[in-house]
């Protein structure tokens, strides 16, 4: 008994005295800026500035220690990481290849991470490179803003065989922008091209200042009964979700902004947000409008989850005049649509059908200006039953390559049903 207390106050006086732990150490890099997190054991005090020859951050925080060593990977504005120990006070040095801004803040824990200090380090704001096409020219493309929910310190839902959302959206948004770029009169702008994260605002708002005629955020999220599986279409709700599963839905995307890293949003004052519910309501329309189309080109190939279209209230739909849709493409915590969603030949198939979805909105609906819309100003013809190709393109005066071609079309068969634009 005796010997036993004497080796507690031993292993008492032997800790360090130090509060905080850095614990380690993750880079994420974007076009526009490098995040750097590190992980606390709690929260901290720091002294973050900036200096020149060579250019670096210093972060000093005292009564603290290093856990692990802090490696990095190669990055394209973080040289290296260096530290040192004096006095219990941890100086950590970010080594840049250039100047950079910096700013910095604390985290409070979450579901995903502890206390984390935060250091965004970013060039001075470059200018736009705006797609200026959409008012000066003719016959323009329409242009489809393609994101991929989640990245960098937020990688979204995890699968029961370890996928992350984060990558599984990625890869279905780079393919789908591949197949949109493949259709005439259509364009694609990619919201997140790498692992990082983009918070919900920056996200829409990119699409505005590309002026995107319309938004689609990919996902791939989880349930709890991971029975639970299939595609789903959502668009924005202002007064309240569909259904349970849509308003639980809303609300754990809705968390991301913390999880990847965004202090508060800041308010909107009144009299914007009456202009921005104005114009929402008409972008609301387009929005209903477009998901319908995508849906129904969707439940063609792939298995929808019950009714699979719904509304809640999702941040990144908030845009107030792009209309904006988000695709649930199944969910990462069923194993079979977590095996489907990383297997290219499901995503080919699954791109193809929303492209179609959208190709068919903008059909209906062209914005003006647009080669959809000198397009869609000519006839169509509703494929019926014993219609072929070539009957259909001498009824009509025409060529099966040029319905083809107006159409998109690789194959000569057609399907009771089918849409086909005639050329004009
Ligand atoms: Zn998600």
């Amino acid at each position: 008994m005796k010997n036993s207390l004497i080796t507690i106050c031993l292993i008492y006086f032997t800790l360090p005295a130090l509060a905080v732990e850095v614990k380690g150490v993750r880079i994420w890099s974007g076009p526009d800026q490098t995040r750097a997190v590190f992980d606390l054991s709690e929260s901290a005090k720091y002294k973050l500035f900036e200096l020149d020859n060579p250019p670096r951050v210093v972060i000093d925080m005292p009564q603290s220690a290093l856990k692990n060593q802090l490696n990095i990977k190669k990055n394209k504005d973080i040289k290296k990481v260096r530290y040192s120990n004096r006095n219990d006070q941890l100086r950590i040095v970010l080594d840049l290849h250039q100047k950079l801004n910096s700013k910095s803040f604390l985290l409070k824990p979450n579901d995903t991470y502890g206390h984390r200090l935060v250091i965004d380090l970013s060039s001075d704001k470059k200018p736009l490179n705006k797609t200026v096409e959409k008012v000066t020219k003719k016959n323009r493309d329409v242009i489809i803003a393609i994101d991929a929910g989640h990245g960098g310190e937020d990688p979204g839902a995890i699968g029961a065989a370890g996928t992350k959302e984060k990558d599984v959206t990625l890869t279905i948004a780079k393919q789908l922008a591949q197949t949109i770029n493949q259709q005439k009169g259509m364009k694609a702008l990619i919201i997140r091209e790498g692992d990082y994260y983009i918070k919900h605002r920056k996200r829409f708002e990119k699409a505005r200042d590309h002026d995107a005629d319309l938004f689609v955020s990919i996902h791939a999220d989880a349930f709890h009964n991971r029975k639970v599986n299939g595609a789903s279409v959502y668009i924005l709700s202002q007064r309240g979700a569909s259904s349970e599963a849509a308003k639980w839905l809303a609300l754990s995307e809705n968390k991301a902004d913390s999880i990847g890293g965004v202090v508060i949003e800041d308010k909107q004052d009144v009299l914007s947000q009456v202009l921005y519910d104005l114009s929402q309501n008409a972008a609301m329309e387009e929005s209903h409008k477009a998901a319908q189309a995508v849906h129904s080109s969707m439940k063609k190939v792939v298995k929808l989850h019950g009714q699979g279209f719904g509304q809640a209230n999702f941040l990144v739909l908030k845009s107030p005049d792009v209309p904006s849709m988000l695709i649930e493409t199944g969910y990462i915590s069923n194993p079979g649509d977590e095996k489907n969603l990383k297997n290219p030949s499901h995503i080919k198939k699954l791109t193809k059908q929303i492209t179609d979805g959208i190709r068919n909105y903008f059909y209906q609906s062209p914005p003006p200006n647009t080669w959809i819309a000198a397009q869609a100003k000519g006839k169509k013809h509703i494929v019926q039953s014993g219609d072929t190709l070539s009957g259909i393109a001498s009824k009509f005066g025409t060529s099966i390559a040029a319905i083809k071609s107006t159409n998109n079309k690789s194959s000569n068969i057609v399907h009771i049903g089918e849409i086909l634009y005639l050329p004009n």
